[in-house]
């Protein structure tokens, strides 16, 4: 890695002629140059320490990562650190390593990735200096100590069946490291398995990671770990974190899991980075989910952290799902990984039967086939709830001119505005990447005619023709609209649970783990829309999306039917589906993966510049492609990669900003990882010749 350090003004560039021995140490900071820094000490400073160092004209907090016997510069260009933040424990060696792993796999300087990695209080400088900083925020933190919750009551854990016993042996008896698939169809009764394996671990005084994809699924799960732990004596020694968490709230878990506190960590993708002194098990459920993959910053993949951190501590690791991603799966097969199977749904229900409706020669009543409304109709009738899950929020995906043709389009970006419904004037267009805004037009701004008309359908327009549909119903919608306050999502699902909703309206925030205990029916509307995306993962992705909402139906009561319209009834996906055939549509995607050698069976990185005119950016990877041909000796395992011609991405232009990507494959990680190692080094002086801002995604989730 490059050394570079700050300039230093004439006036403290004498700092290291202090009396005392002069301790050197090497920083992360959170700026964006690739390097560390050194700094001098009086006295000895532990890697993992924070510390607070001049940068330029300003303070930065950063962690020490090295105690070099000599600075990389000369030293009477090395200034003294400012102050040594010792109100935490210096990060663990293991945590370091992890950092240390992420920034060289994807390709980031260490300090933007174990800055951010930190809760807000441990990185700011004006928590230590300044006017309301006393004691530090640790300190602060201790003194408003929360009073303990009342404790759970235990309950009678299920007795496992033998599938789950099988697993759940297996996971605890591990010595040393293992990643263990579980693959278990939707309501095998993995969170049983979880508990189970996580009891014994605990047993042994060490600690457990457990991982959601989101924030909406972690109620649930607390609450069965709280009454779990209660049961083993161990109590309150459970914490919680994810995004939605305060500053203080996310201090305090991150200092318990730190100090040995929390016992068990449930957490989102960030979570992966908490420090877990003693941790002995991590899980990760539903392994398959997107929401793993950080989508902007540092891209890590939580996941393949997991397993690589797991590696690191010589500790077990569970990828469970019910539609592992091909790319564990592929693992599973080829033996590296060990899996478990739980083929049977727990309780003594059947998996819900699956219907394809052929909407083809069908007259729908507003998107609803009359198949759908009769199922519907039924299940109120039995007293049951239903589903309707429908990936696209909104009232309408567009609103249409039917005289002159024009549509609602986004000024900023090539896409259309959404329409929303909030009624009367505050009704909106509105653009789902860009975040712009406008009024509903009463006439077309091109021809003048007042016949305006909402094309196709979003989740509003769904929940009012239900309510025309079932006046009496009651009807909820659960999507980023209407849980956008702070713990409503919380009780919107409460009320589900409550069972004080008939029909429930949404949007994959409903798909995902929620065991709801009175659904009988899932319908699902415009499934075809992923079908023919551009991505070569579209198919998985569907797959899994549908399987995952099917999974909601019929868990506690029996009969459970998942109804999906279709205009393609015979395409390969919602074949597997309707046999509920996991393993017939892996093996099918793995050959044709293999057919042309995409992943698993080959590794990817993404360039993605972002400029004004699109040229420029189109011009900027046009050059980063050249790169290792005018440089061919600084690139020797060039000859083993594929670079693809530079693309305009398929929503080139959002905010103004128009944007283009290029493809790096191959089918030898090391040799992809030595290149991205020096090309990235050498596009920064080429994104600054060109003025382009841009990014590189190793292992991108979407081409
Ligand atoms: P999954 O995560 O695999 O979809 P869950 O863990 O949510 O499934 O389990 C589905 C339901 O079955 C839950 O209500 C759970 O309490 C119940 N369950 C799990 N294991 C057993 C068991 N061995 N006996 C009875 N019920 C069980
Ligand atoms: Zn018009
Ligand atoms: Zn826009």
């Amino acid at each position: 890695m490059a050394l570079s350090t700050p300039t230093p003004s004439p006036a403290q560039a004498s700092a290291a002629s202090v009396a005392e021995p002069v301790h050197w140490v090497r920083v992360a900071l959170d700026v964006p140059l690739n390097g560390l820094f050194d700094y001098c000490s009086a006295t000895h400073i532990p890697p993992g320490t924070r510390v607070i160092v001049p940068f330029g004209r300003r303070k930065l907090v950063g962690v020490v990562v090295a105690t070099p016997a000599a600075p990389a510069v000369d030293a009477k260009l090395i200034k003294p650190v400012d102050e040594i933040l010792d109100d935490t424990p210096p990060l663990p060696a293991d945590w370091l390593r992890l950092a240390s792993f992420a920034a060289q796999y994807y390709q980031r300087p260490l300090g933007e990735v174990m800055l951010p990695a930190l809760p807000a209080g441990l990185r700011k400088v004006s928590a230590y200096q300044g006017k309301r900083s006393e004691g530090g925020p640790v300190k602060r933190m201790d003194k408003r100590a929360k009073p303990a919750g009342k404790p759970a009551q235990a309950d009678t854990p299920p007795l496992l069946n033998s599938e789950q016993t099988a697993a759940a042996q297996a996971i605890a008896g591990q010595q040393g490291h293992k990643t263990i698939l579980l693959h278990g169809v939707t309501g095998s009764g993995k969170t049983e398995v979880y508990l189970h394996a996580a009891q014994a671990v605990l047993a042994q005084g060490r600690q457990v990671l457990l991982m959601v994809p989101e924030i909406n699924l972690t109620p649930q799960l607390e609450q069965s770990l709280r009454v779990r732990l209660a049961g083993v004596g161990v109590g309150e020694s459970l914490a919680v974190m994810h995004s939605g968490l305060s500053d203080g709230e996310r201090l305090r878990a991150w200092m318990r899991a730190q100090r040995g506190e929390a016992r068990v960590l449930l957490g989102t993708r960030l979570s992966i980075f908490a420090p877990l002194p003693d941790l002995g098990l991590i899980i990760v459920d539903e392994e398959h989910d997107a929401s793993y993959k950080q989508q902007d910053g540092l891209r890590y993949s939580a996941r393949d952290l997991a397993v690589w951190r797991a590696r690191d501590r010589n500790i077990p690791v569970v990828l469970g799902s019910a539609t592992p991603s091909l790319e564990s799966w592929n693992h599973a097969e080829t033996g590296h990984y060990l899996r478990y199977t739980l083929a049977q749904r727990a309780k003594a229900v059947a998996l819900p039967a699956i219907k394809l409706v052929d909407t083809r020669r069908l007259a729908l009543e507003q998107g609803f086939s009359p198949q759908l409304i009769k199922a519907l109709g039924e299940r109120l009738e039995a007293g049951q709830q239903s589903l309707i899950f429908l990936n696209r929020r909104g009232y309408a995906p567009v609103l249409n001119c039917t005289s002159c043709g024009w549509v609602s389009q986004c000024p900023r970006c090539t896409a259309y505005t959404v329409l929303h419904r909030a009624g009367g004037r505050r009704n909106i267009l509105q653009c789902h990447h860009c975040g712009f805004q406008a009024r509903v037009p009463h006439a077309c701004p091109d021809c003048g005619d007042q016949d305006l008309k909402p094309m196709g359908r979003g989740t509003q327009r769904v929940e009012e023709h239900l309510a025309e549909l079932f006046p009496d119903a009651r009807i909820a919608r659960i999507d980023a609209d209407s849980t956008r306050l702070k713990g409503s999502a919380a009780a919107l699902f409460a009320k589900v649970h409550a069972g004080e909703v008939d029909l429930l309206v949404g949007t994959q925030m409903v798909a995902k783990g929620h065991d709801f205990a009175n659904l009988g029916l899932v319908g699902v509307l415009n499934a075809d829309a992923m079908l023919f995306a551009q991505d070569f993962r579209a198919p998985e992705r569907l797959f899994a999306q549908l399987m995952q909402v099917a999974g909601r139906a019929g868990r506690h009561v029996k009969g459970g039917e998942v109804i999906i319209q279709t205009d393609y009834p015979e395409q390969s996906v919602y074949q597997a589906l309707l046999r509920h055939d996991y393993q017939g549509f892996a093996q099918y995607g793995l050959a044709e993966r293999q057919a042309v050698g995409l992943p698993p069976y080959a590794y990817q990185a993404l360039l993605t510049a972002e400029a004004r005119e699109l040229a420029t950016a189109l011009g900027f990877l046009a050059e980063a492609r050249q790169l290792p041909d005018q440089h061919a000796q600084d690139y020797p395992t060039a000859s083993a990669l594929t670079l693809y011609d530079p693309v305009p991405l398929r929503v080139v232009r959002v905010a103004n900003i128009e944007r283009a990507q290029l493809l790096v494959e191959s089918d030898n990680r090391p040799a992809l990882q030595a290149f991205l190692t020096t090309w990235s080094a050498a596009l920064a002086d080429v994104a600054k010749a060109f003025r382009v801002r841009w990014n590189l995604e190793v292992d991108p989730l979407e081409i």
